[in-house]
């Protein structure tokens, strides 16, 4: 019903047999064929989206502008969206179960949403000037973590995380700051291994790499630096949906209570865990956090906040010094859904059946993977979800099997069910991917 719409359904099955998994699966020249095969089929029942992507190159580089979407050899241009599905130029339907990494929460032109947007428009959009409504959103998000005393608003988790950064650097007086391997902060705050320094782009702070749940050395670089901040997701999302031991968030916690480090969560995406997001789920607060995705219902967005005193800084009244400028910070369209999200549909009740049902996603994933030996693995917590394997050909190899049956999970293997994804959909991928994964 959902998995391919006619154009997809009239190609034989024989199309995509060569991009199976089978246990011989791991000559390196047979998978640079079947990748290339799989690519070339793709491509070639894709006109109108290929078309797109050239006339896109002129001028956008690389055919896009946000670089995470691009794929090889170029993805499918979406027409339409509705629900947990997406229509592309060619016709084909696709379950999405990327959901905008985390960021689409409640499918793709939600009801509600689109309610609260289109009917704060009529009051005018382009003001410039205070509204109630802002302060009835910070209002809803400190009653919600335990962590905000106040919050401020932004555009986009990236700046969140720069503002979060440049509080708590300000409030200390120092200027180091402490992150993790493959963690994720935003597309100028991108690391990888231990002591490397991560992305050409990063924003030019005097940054440390330790590694991410590693107890001892993340708390012995605190303890004998002097770090303004420690910025940490709880767990990583981009960098595998990584889940730490408890013990190395309490860490991190105590160490920074030792010496007055400012720790930052970076909840944009772990805030979807629990309705008091990953720090309400484990029970540890942090000084800062840092909120975006979801929240904005799909416009754009971002928040930080925390305690008073380290807030206080944005407040004239107080002696704060810090002055956050940005246009936008407090759009109609942003404020006005994010009102309509924690108000109607953020309840306890949906947040944990989509994170349910990603605990079962998972497992489900996991038994099969164990089952036919395919050496992959689902991890993750909740409602995100990763698909581990060695060998990124294979990983290529199921993301083009399952794109021809009509699912949709992000190429680097990233899952983030939906509230608009019904276990129905979930077989499906299961039955996606078993058929991938032949019995050796
Ligand atoms: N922090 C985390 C954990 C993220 O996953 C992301 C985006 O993927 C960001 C920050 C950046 O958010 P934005 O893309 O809204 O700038």
């Amino acid at each position: 019903m959902f998995i391919t719409s006619s154009p997809a359904s009239r190609s034989p099955q024989t199309r995509t047999v060569a991009a199976r998994y089978v246990a011989e699966m791991t000559d390196a020249a047979d998978l640079d064929e079947l990748v290339a095969a799989a690519r070339t089929a793709y491509a070639d029942r894709r006109p109108r989206s290929r078309g797109a992507d050239d006339t896109a190159r002129v001028h956008l580089p690389g055919g896009n502008t946000r670089s995470v979407l691009h794929f090889e050899p170029f993805p499918y241009r979406v027409a339409s969206a509705e629900g947990a599905v997406q229509t592309d130029l060619d016709g084909f339907r696709y379950v999405d179960f990327c959901g905008n990494y985390t960021a689409g929460l409640f499918g793709h032109s939600e009801p509600t949403v689109r309610q609260a947007i289109v009917g704060a428009l009529e009051n005018g959009w382009a003001i410039g000037a205070v509204r109630a409504q802002e302060a009835e959103l910070a209002a809803m998000l400190c009653a919600r973590f335990p962590s905000l005393d106040q919050v401020r608003f932004t555009n986009s988790g990236t700046e969140a995380n720069l503002m979060a950064i440049g509080t708590a650097l300000h409030h200390t007086e120092r200027s180091g700051v402490l992150v993790f391997d493959r963690g994720y902060h935003g597309g100028v705050l991108s690391f990888g291994g231990v002591g490397t320094s991560g992305s050409p782009l990063n924003a030019p702070y005097d940054v440390t790499v330790a590694a991410f749940d590693e107890v001892e050395p993340a708390v012995a670089a605190i303890e004998s630096s002097t770090f303004g901040c420690v910025l940490v997701e709880p767990v990583q999302g981009s960098g595998g949906c990584r889940v730490p031991d408890i013990a190395f968030l309490h860490g991190l916690r105590d160490a920074c209570d030792h010496t007055g480090t400012v720790l930052i969560f970076d909840e944009v995406m772990t805030s979807r865990l629990s309705p008091a997001g990953a720090q309400g789920r484990f029970g540890i607060t942090p000084d800062l956090t840092t909120l975006g995705k979801y929240f904005g219902g799909g416009m754009s967005f971002g928040a930080f906040g925390g305690r008073r005193d380290l807030m206080r800084h944005f407040d004239s009244d107080q002696g704060g010094l810090l002055s956050q400028a940005g246009t936008f910070n407090n759009n109609v369209a942003s404020i006005s859904a994010a009102i309509a999200v924690l108000r109607d549909l953020l309840t306890p009740e949906r947040l944990a059946e989509v994170n349910d049902r990603g605990d079962r996603l998972r497992a489900d994933l996991n038994d099969l993977f164990a089952t036919r030996a395919v050496p992959m693995q689902a991890t993750g917590l909740g409602s995100m979800v990763c698909l581990q394997a060695d060998e990124p050909r294979h990983l290529e190899l199921l993301f083009f099997h399952l794109i021809e049956r009509g699912l949709f999970i992000a190429p680097r293997g990233f899952i983030s069910l939906s509230m608009a994804i019904t276990d129905a959909h979930t077989t499906a991928l299961l039955d996606g991917v078993a058929s991938w994964a032949l019995p050796a």
